[in-house]
């Protein structure tokens, strides 16, 4: 895996991996005001990005297009009316395309003083790009968020998660302070390469998609109840409460915004709420916590 400097929180060291897997504890780092566990709650605004047949000619199937229309449309209040009510503040990644096309949906976003991070332009995968495109849509991305939303986003997670070889240099390079898309970890951590780039770790089993996103196509993919999603995100929250101290959850307007699983959310929220030393907060506050940290004395 090469050099890596790896800042873990909930275990209190700096652990150093080398070729030879040295490793030496040197800090003691909580998260603030004592909290035993750091959440973030992020949505990916997808709209119609993932259902187009064709991103270069945006083109598909109207009703497939309707089910992306339907995050901006109708989950984005539903969602902003419960965090509000949990007085919870969350971060949105949100392709520059669907931010020119529902302006109105991120300024909301903002205006409740809802983190707004990267997510490309079109939602196309950094593995279809040569570095020079990936490159180019940073830059129109941070340039459109910076307009619509007021603010440069710091936060960005690629289109799937796809990672190319090129994207964490090219995140760094633009400003970026942290990256959530890597799986190699349950705590934030440093990458070594680029320095300095904070990761917020993200995982399949903390993604509402892979039991609420029906493929049409295949029809191989069964949808689960909201209380069995529930009932894993508990397990994986008691976990990491009593272990790493770090929840990341990856959900997407389009899908969790559905009635009976916003219901779920609300609950859920509610849940981990009644728990001593909870941190709910956005990906940037616990980046900027995790940067602060490094190379600190005990
Ligand atoms: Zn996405």
């Amino acid at each position: 895996m090469g050099f890596r400097a790896m800042v873990c929180h909930r275990f209190s060291k700096l652990v150093l991996l080398s070729a030879a897997f040295i490793s030496l504890v040197v800090n003691a780092a909580p998260w603030p005001d004592g909290a035993k566990i750091a959440v973030t709650l992020t949505f990916d605004l997808d709209a119609e990005t993932i259902w187009w047949n064709d991103a270069d000619t945006m083109t598909g199937n109207p009703g497939s297009l309707s089910y992306g229309t339907y995050g901006p449309k109708v989950a984005v209040p539903k969602i902003l009316a419960l965090l509000e009510k949990h007085d919870v503040r969350a971060t949105f990644f949100i392709p520059s395309w669907v931010a020119e096309q529902y302006p109105d949906a991120v300024r909301s976003i903002a205006a409740a003083g809802h983190e707004i991070g990267a997510h490309g332009v079109r939602h196309v995968s950094p593995l279809q790009l040569t570095p020079e495109q990936e490159a180019a849509t940073f830059s129109e991305s941070v340039r459109v968020l910076d307009r619509i939303a007021g603010k440069r986003p710091v936060g960005y997670r690629a289109p799937s998660w796809a990672v190319s070889n090129a994207t964490l240099k090219l995140a760094a390079r633009a400003g970026f302070l942290y990256s959530s898309n890597m799986m190699d970890a349950d705590d934030p951590y440093i990458h070594n390469d680029p320095p300095g780039l904070v990761e917020l770790p993200v995982s399949w089993v903390l993604d509402d998609a892979p039991y609420f996103w029906f493929d049409e196509d295949s029809w191989n993919k069964t949808i689960h109840s909201a209380a069995s999603v529930k009932a894993i995100w508990q397990e994986e929250f008691e976990a990491a409460y009593h272990g790493s101290g770090y929840l990341n959850l990856t959900m997407h307007p389009q899908i969790i915004g559905r009635p009976a699983r916003l219901l779920m959310l609300d609950e859920f929220i509610g849940w981990m709420k009644r728990h001593e030393g909870v941190w709910l907060t956005t990906g940037s506050a616990v980046a900027v916590y995790v940067r602060g940290q490094q190379g600190r004395s005990p």
